[in-house]
Formats: C-alpha cells, sequence, structure tokens
C-alpha cells in the first residue's frame, strides 16, 4: 500500500472515486483486488449499481446481450435470458460488490458538491453532503446516464397532475386504468409503452422523431443451457466472443458501409412491414433520418402496443404544458391523470463537470464550452491526477459500454499506479490532447452520426462535434487507451501534503 507520510495521514486517501455505477464499481474491484492504495468510493445513491439502481420503470431490460454486457472477470452462466431485466443486472451488481468486499469502500449517501485541485499541497479537495475528503488523486465514474433530462415545455409545471421521469419511477403510483402519456420515443420510452399499454385506460405516445426498430431475439436459457455454462466456463466465454465480434461489426453500418447498411435496413424495413399494416401509423414511426444516426431500438412489442385501441401516437408536437394535460401544436388538448418523462439524460453537459475545479479553479464545464474532450478519453489538461471513467468519446452505437469500461479500468490503475509510486502530479499537456481529439474529430467525420441527417445527443449542441461516442472499433479503442503511457503527460514533484 502506498504511505502517506504526512501529518494527517489518516485522512488522506490515495485515490477517491465518485459513482458505484458499472465502471466505478469495476474500478473499486480492481483497486481492492490490487491491495495496493488506499481508496474510498463517493456514491450519493443508497446502494451500488447506478443506472441499473435508478431505472425500474416497467420493462426496463437491457438491449445488449448478457453474456458481453457483464464483467469480464465474473461471468455470470445463469443469465435468465439473452437480454437481462434490470432486477437481473443490478442484483449482478449488488452480488458483484458483496463477493469482491467492496462495500466497506464505499460511502454511500454521499454527494459529491465540489471537488478542487490544491495546488500547493498537491491533492483534491472533495466536498459532500457528508463532509470533506482529501485524496492525492480523483476518479469520476459518475456516468452520462445519470441524471435525468426534463424537457423544457412551456406550462408543464403548472401540470397538476402527477408527473415522473423514467429514471425516477414511483412504484406507489398506481397507473392501472388512468389517463397517461408517455414523452419521448426513445430506447427507455419504447420499453415502457408496451407495459403500460396493458394497465392503463389510454396511453398517448409523444413522438418528436421516430426510432427505428428491428427485431428482438430474447430467447430464455434453458436450464440444461445455464448448466453448461457453468461446467464449460470456455463455452461461456466462446459465446462472449461471438457476441464482442458480431457487435463490433456493426460498427461497419456506423462508418456507412453500404452493404452492412443494406442488411440493418432491411432488418427494420421488415420488421415495421411485418407489424405495421396502416399506412398513416406506417407513415408516422418511418423515420426521415439514416439509420444508424440515433441508437437503433430492439423490441417486438413496441409496434403491437402504438395499435392497441387504447394507444396513439401523436407526432404534432407538445405546444405546452396546462393544469390537466398538454396542448399539442396543432391545438388538441389531451387531459391526463399522469406524464412520464422518458427523455433521457443530461449526457452532453455533464452535471458532474459543473463541480470539478482544476488549476486556477476553473470547472471542467469551463473547459469544455465546445463540447467534452480529453487525452486517451481519460484526462483533461488543467486537471492534475483526474481521471473521468465514460466520459468523452467513449460511449458506443453498438456494442458492450462494459467494454469501454474495463479498458479504461485498465488504463486508470495502471496511471494511479504510476502517479502514486512515484509520488507525482501527472497531467496530460495540451498539445497531446489537442492532437488526440484531432484524430477523434477526423475519425467521426462520415460516420451515421455526423453524417446520417438527425440531432442527437451523440452531438455537442453547439460545435457540432461527435463528443459522446467514440468513433471506432471497440478493439481500437483498448490497443489506444487500454494501457497507460506516461507519452503526452507532464509530470512534476508532489508539494507538501501537510
Ligand atoms: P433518449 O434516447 O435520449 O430518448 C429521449 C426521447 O425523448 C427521444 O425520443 C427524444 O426525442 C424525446 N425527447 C426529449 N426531449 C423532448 C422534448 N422536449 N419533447 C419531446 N420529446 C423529447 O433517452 P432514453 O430513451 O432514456 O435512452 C437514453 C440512453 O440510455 C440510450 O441511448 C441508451 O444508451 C440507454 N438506454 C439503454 C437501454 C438498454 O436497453 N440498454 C434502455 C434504456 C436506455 P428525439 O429523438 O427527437 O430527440
Amino acid at each position: 500500500m502506498t504511505s502517506t507520510r504526512t501529518r494527517d495521514e489518516d485522512s488522506i486517501y490515495d485515490v477517491i472515486v465518485i459513482g458505484s455505477g458499472f465502471s466505478g464499481l469495476g474500478l473499486a474491484i480492481a483497486l481492492k483486488r490490487e491491495q495496493r492504495h488506499r481508496f474510498v468510493v463517493l456514491e450519493r445513491g443508497a446502494d451500488v449499481g447506478g443506472t441499473w439502481r435508478d431505472n425500474t420503470y416497467p420493462g426496463a431490460a437491457c438491449d445488449i446481450p448478457s453474456h458481453l454486457y457483464s464483467y469480464s472477470f465474473r461471468q455470470k452462466a445463469d443469465w435468465k435470458s439473452v437480454y437481462a431485466k434490470q432486477p437481473e443486472i443490478f442484483a449482478y451488481l449488488q452480488s458483484a460488490a458483496n463477493d469482491e468486499g467492496v462495500r466497506p469502500h464505499i460511502h454511500f449517501g454521499t454527494k459529491v458538491k465540489r471537488a478542487a485541485w490544491d495546488e500547493t499541497r498537491s491533492l483534491w479537495r472533495v466536498e459532500t453532503e457528508q463532509g470533506p475528503y482529501l485524496a492525492k488523486a480523483l476518479v469520476s465514474a459518475a456516468g452520462h446516464l445519470s441524471d435525468p433530462a426534463f424537457p423544457e415545455i412551456e406550462g408543464l409545471d403548472s401540470y397538476r397532475g402527477r408527473i415522473m421521469h423514467s429514471a425516477q419511477w414511483d412504484h406507489s403510483l398506481d397507473l392501472a386504468r388512468k389517463r397517461v402519456g408517455v414523452v419521448g420515443t426513445g430506447a427507455s420510452a419504447i420499453q415502457i409503452v408496451p407495459e403500460l399499454a396493458k394497465v392503463v385506460d389510454s396511453l398517448t405516445v409523444f413522438q418528436r422523431s421516430a426510432p427505428y426498430v428491428v427485431p428482438r431475439r430474447d430467447p430464455a436459457y434453458s436450464a440444461a443451457e445455464q448448466r453448461m455454462f457453468a461446467r464449460l466456463p470456455q463455452a461461456a466465454q466462446q459465446l462472449r466472443d461471438e457476441l464482442f465480434w458480431f457487435n463490433e461489426g456493426r460498427f461497419l453500418q456506423r462508418r456507412r458501409v453500404p452493404s452492412f447498411i443494406s442488411i440493418v435496413s432491411t432488418m427494420a424495413q421488415t420488421h415495421l412491414d411485418a407489424q405495421v399494416q396502416d399506412p398513416e401509423l406506417k407513415r408516422k414511426v418511418t423515420p426521415d433520418y439514416e439509420i444508424g444516426c440515433k441508437r437503433i431500438l430492439i423490441s417486438n412489442d413496441y409496434y403491437p402496443a402504438l395499435q392497441r385501441p387504447n394507444v396513439s401516437l401523436e407526432t404534432s408536437g407538445i405546444e405546452r404544458g396546462i393544469e390537466n394535460g398538454v396542448v399539442t401544436r396543432d391545438g388538441v388538448s389531451y387531459e391526463f391523470d399522469a406524464i412520464i418523462l422518458a427523455t433521457g439524460f443530461e449526457a452532453t453537459d455533464l452535471p458532474i463537470a459543473e463541480v470539478i475545479h482544476g488549476c486556477q479553479g476553473t470547472t471542467l464545464a469551463e473547459s469544455w464550452r465546445s463540447g467534452p474532450e480529453a487525452f486517451a478519453c481519460a484526462s483533461m489538461t488543467g486537471f492534475p491526477n483526474f481521471f473521468m471513467m465514460l466520459g468523452p468519446n467513449t460511449g458506443l452505437g453498438a456494442g458492450s459500454m462494459v467494454f469501454m469500461a474495463e479498458t479504461q479500468t485498465n488504463y486508470i490503475r495502471e496511471a494511479l499506479n504510476h502517479l502514486l509510486e512515484r509520488q507525482i502530479v501527472i497531467e496530460p499537456n495540451a498539445e497531446a490532447q489537442r492532437d488526440y481529439v484531432g484524430s477523434i474529430d477526423s475519425r467521426s467525420q462520415g460516420t451515421v452520426w455526423v453524417a446520417g441527417g438527425c440531432k442527437s445527443w451523440y452531438l455537442h449542441p453547439t460545435s457540432g462535434k461527435l463528443t459522446a461516442l467514440w468513433p471506432d472499433f471497440m478493439r481500437q479503442f483498448r490497443a489506444e487507451n487500454g494501457s497507460f503511457s506516461s507519452r503526452g503527460y507532464d509530470e512534476r514533484a508532489t508539494e507538501s501534503q501537510i
């Protein structure tokens, strides 16, 4: 364990990690297994799991196969089906925290209010609702799907019924036989709509732009298959590898390679033709941008749900909220007992960036005015001994975010060893960061996310740059960012930490 020879030794951690979702928990497990550094995880919630703890809406499930969307070092043989539902994923993360013995390192109910680099002491000072923490290095694993985005709809605050974001589901609210409006048709909404449609009196879905939808092939694993995966871990690994390479191939669609695009667009069109016959509905649910520009959704029951007699799809847009519902742009009033906002997350301008202060007190948000950027997708010039997991350009249009998080876990673990063992301060130099971001920008050009004619949270609203997604193969991310090198970093000795 790295020693800290200062007067207030006990109160200085080597590392503070913010967040215990898939990425922060994975890093905590790596640090725990390594047994070298004194670390603490600050978690604002009451349990581990991040987005998989918070998103408990009806129908919540993953759209990446669980044999791939899980830790490579904690493979689970008995996933119930190809795409696990939220309770199974949440339980998986809880048992990872328990079995790995990291819970004592996690301070729950500890929301970070401010984190500031103290140059005179070469320390991060993190203010929380439970008091201050000090550390030599800080890692944000706060995630980009953690803070709900609320739509700016005039007058919505005058609505007197219940209003609820999809990520803040209140299960005590009984929606059976109620009149409900759902705003949004993204990955969350298309899981919620079929479930609500079964129980509510009426459901109105407000669509701003239509998603592409392909079939969800989600067979249950039989007991025999689960036993085989338990007895033959190499079979589970082989499946994982196949799923990885299948998803890796999907990047070629996003690079707009014609033969790959035609496979997925035919799949979406065939699904639509098979499930929707009414020409008016078909017109409404046909997207007006290139496939892949936004997340391609998987569902077998979304289009059928829209055709239930108690469900309608509204596309003229919400003009304003009123006391008992909303009014659409074409002047129609809708009365609701409850409105569900399936409107996504603050994923472009990350709220955590507002509270991280680097050299001279500059916040990460201020340094990201033209869009989030990082060196090696992990560190930022002006922010010494600081790393971010699943920050700029780490998202995927197709593939497993757990793969990306594990890649960064290794990079950050090695970087922490480097700086803590040498008792130094490191930060990427501006030139290295500029070059790195330049290479990302040039790889982004021509991808469907930039050129596909849609407006998505993958692009920064002012600069128009691709800031949320990684514009290359997953294996390239690992080749570039899976192992720490001090090249591109400035290093200096630490100041007195007394
Ligand atoms: P999202 O993909 O950002 O979708 C938000 C939806 O709300 C979109 O349809 C959007 O319309 C609409 N919207 C936003 N503001 C609006 C406004 N002011 N008026 C009308 N409509 C508005 O959010 P999400 O569905 O919660 O998904 C977010 C991400 O979470 C996904 O991309 C995915 O990465 C992840 N997710 C994954 C799963 C999974 O199965 N693994 C499930 C759920 C979520 P526009 O399209 O026109 O912007």
